[in-house]
């Protein structure tokens, strides 16, 4: 058993740090190397990670496919002394375009599998691979939500826009399910399924060093996005909120994230304050329809829409409407259904 603690100082060293911050690569743990790869958004950056051992290479998440990731990939490589032909395999956390993005590009350079949960595979066929969502449930999401046609055209365009930075995309996509071990980086990690920010999110957990690859179930300085978009299946805050308490029950000595910096020993801490970041937003929802609102007009309470770039629109939509579903379904707000929803309190 590694004492990681005792080794962090050490093994956190930087590799490289370019100027530019594109790519800042740096061993984590040992054998296991963050790679921070741009985002064109607010939120700047995603981290993926690859991880060594005596097989070769595992890449767990990939980046936008965009030249300048694709040039910090091969730079990163580079630093790394490793031949991109040299990655084994590629997990993939789940589907968002910032994880799931340059699986395809990198599938095609080195052959290697592409690993996604099967739910997730279904959802980045969907929504990326094929022609989007169904135009009945995106029909029916605009219903729903009482989003006029400005708004539908911004997150319709946004989300085009960042299909065409999956593509190409992987060829053949093989599943991995929660329960299975997964041996990467010298070590064997368990999936563990972490539903919420996405239906079938796959994080990993090597208990032998106690370190989480946490994709972006649990951020350290912001929350994830808990969104309900059309094909999302029923509750996702709820689900989350459940996934947080079993990971409460774990001891983490490392959490390595899609975002953000890493955390070492405030994983609990960090868990019951994302907990309480909900049941604050929840409260804030509840209150918000106090007088009867459509999901958007709580959207635009919860949000100052002013501030927010289009790309954060689609999430400000997607997180309200998470969280009325969460009311609505206890039976703390109501909905009256005729043309929009209209939720009171
Ligand atoms: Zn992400």
């Amino acid at each position: 058993m590694q004492t990681l603690v005792g080794d962090m100082p050490h093994t956190q060293r930087p590799v490289a740090q370019t100027p530019s911050a594109t790519p800042a690569v740096r061993e984590v743990a040992p054998d296991i190397y963050q790679v921070r790869l741009p985002l064109p958004f607010a939120l700047n950056h995603v981290n993926c990670y690859l991880l060594r051992d005596e097989e070769g290479w595992t890449m767990v998440d990939t980046g936008l496919d965009q030249p300048n990731v694709r040039a910090a990939w091969h730079e990163a490589c580079t630093l790394l002394e490793l031949e991109p032909q040299q990655i084994q395999r590629i997990v993939l956390t789940h589907m968002h375009p910032d994880h799931f993005g340059l699986s395809g590009y990198f599938q095609h350079l080195t052959n290697a599998p592409v690993y996604l949960s099967a739910r997730e595979r279904e959802l980045a066929q969907t929504v990326w691979m094929e022609d989007g969502w169904r135009p009945e449930l995106v029909a029916e999401y605009w219903r729903m939500g009482g989003i006029p046609n400005d708004v539908r055209g911004v997150i319709s365009d946004q989300t085009e826009r960042l299909r065409y930075m999956t593509m190409p995309h992987p060829h053949e996509i093989a599943t991995l399910e929660a329960g299975e071990i997964v041996h990467m980086g010298g070590r064997d990690f368990l999936a563990i399924h972490a539903p919420g920010h996405s239906d079938g999110q796959l994080i990993f957990y090597s208990a032998a060093d106690q370190l989480m690859l946490c994709g972006d179930q649990v951020l350290k300085s912001i929350t994830p996005n808990i969104g309900l978009w059309p094909s999302t299946e029923a509750d996702p805050l709820g689900r989350y909120l459940e996934s947080l308490n079993e990971l409460m029950a774990l001891p983490v000595l490392l959490a390595l994230p899609g975002h953000g910096s890493v955390m070492t020993t405030e994983w609990q801490a960090r868990l019951c304050a994302l907990e309480e970041h909900h049941r604050v937003r929840l409260e804030e929802t509840r209150r918000a329809v106090e007088g009867g609102a459509t999901a958007l007009e709580v959207s635009r309470r919860l949000f100052n829409y002013g501030k927010l770039s289009e790309h954060e629109v689609r999430f400000a939509v997607a997180e309200a409407m998470a969280h009325l579903d969460y009311l609505a379904r206890r039976g703390v707000i109501t909905f009256s259904d005729n043309g929009a929803r209209h939720y009171s309190a």
